[in-house]
């Protein structure tokens, strides 16, 4: 399954056909509050985790607990990781599965970390879902003694939906600035802004990052630019362009498509309240921050990098 998207109001390339050949398809992940299974796709849901292969830990000699007074150094025991996305080759073909796996495993130190941009240290594997499966898989994985809740993810379905979009922070130089007037007299005449729907900034797999801050592409060892992989950001649409039409209530709906009685636009209005709530991992990461995750499928052992902003 995937989401209905609201179809774009505007044809980019056809109004502004400098962006001609700069779009990229996403995959927009949509995490909701939930209870996905140890065979599904998930952000901070259960692992599908072999049984006799360490649990990840870290003993970074300086990671943090911002929440503690004074703040100190937590250790000397190492700390368990946390499971932050699980993403399987039928949900998102899209991603660069190296040959011979289908499933990809995010996790992370929900300490502060000083390198990487002061924060989480993700983690990244590749494995091959029915290898896993034949064998004997986690149950009980190990769980933190020291975290910052707001880099921990509560568990949470996807609904991988593929859209096309267009760079934000990562316009050509020279180009964002040429193109200023233009997007205003877009938004002005048409009432929608490219930069509402365009671009987004969302969990996401693939596309442009979803950088909150400069773009901090970085280099792989070959001497190649990274590709990116996957964002995870605090924030979720709740509405407009990115918001799933199958997820609106009929408060959200357009005028004229209001066809409930009373008593069932209230129960829906009850519900849009609580499917709100369940919108996102629920994490903050700083001041609504994000963390972009990049791969190199070049070089055979697919070294990854992170980058962190807010
Ligand atoms: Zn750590
Ligand atoms: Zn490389």
């Amino acid at each position: 399954m995937t989401h209905r998207l609201p179809a774009a109001p505007f044809d980019v390339e056809a109004l502004i056909p400098e962006l001609a050949g700069l779009g990229r398809y996403t995959t927009l992940l949509y995490p909701r509050q939930g209870d996905p299974g140890i065979r599904e796709s998930s952000l901070g849901g259960p692992l599908l985790w072999p049984a006799d292969e360490p649990w990840p830990l870290c003993d970074a000699p300086g990671h943090w607990q911002p929440l503690r007074t004074p703040t100190e150094v937590v250790g000397p025991e190492p700390v368990a990781m946390v499971p932050v996305a699980q993403l399987f080759a039928r949900d998102v073909p899209e991603l660069p599965f190296p040959a011979g796996t289908d499933v990809l495993h995010v996790l992370w130190c929900p300490l502060m970390h000083d390198d990487g941009g002061g924060a989480v240290l993700p983690r990244v594997y590749w494995r091959d879902e029915q290898a896993v499966a034949a064998g004997r898989v986690l149950a009980d994985p190990p769980v933190p003694y020291a975290y910052d809740e707001e880099f921990v993810p509560r568990p949470c379905t996807v609904t991988p939906t593929r859209a096309l979009e267009y760079p934000n922070a990562d316009l050509p130089e020279g180009l964002g600035r040429s193109l200023g007037p233009r997007f205003d007299e877009i938004e002005e005449t048409l009432g929608f802004s490219y930069f509402e729907t365009a671009v987004t900034v969302q969990s996401k797999v693939g596309g442009y990052p979803a950088w909150l801050q400069f773009p901090q592409w970085p280099e792989c060892r070959c001497g190649r630019r990274m590709d990116h992989l996957l964002s995870v950001t605090a924030t979720e649409p709740h509405e407009g362009r990115w918001f799933p039409l199958d997820e609106r209530t009929q408060d959200d709906a357009a005028p004229g498509e209001r066809t409930t009685t009373t008593t069932e636009a209230q129960s829906e209005s009850e519900s849009e309240d609580a499917d709100d709530d369940a919108i996102g991992h629920g994490m903050d990461m700083g001041d609504l921050g994000g963390l972009y995750l990049f791969v190199c499928p070049r070089c055979p052992d697919t070294p990854y990098a992170h980058h962190y902003d807010c």
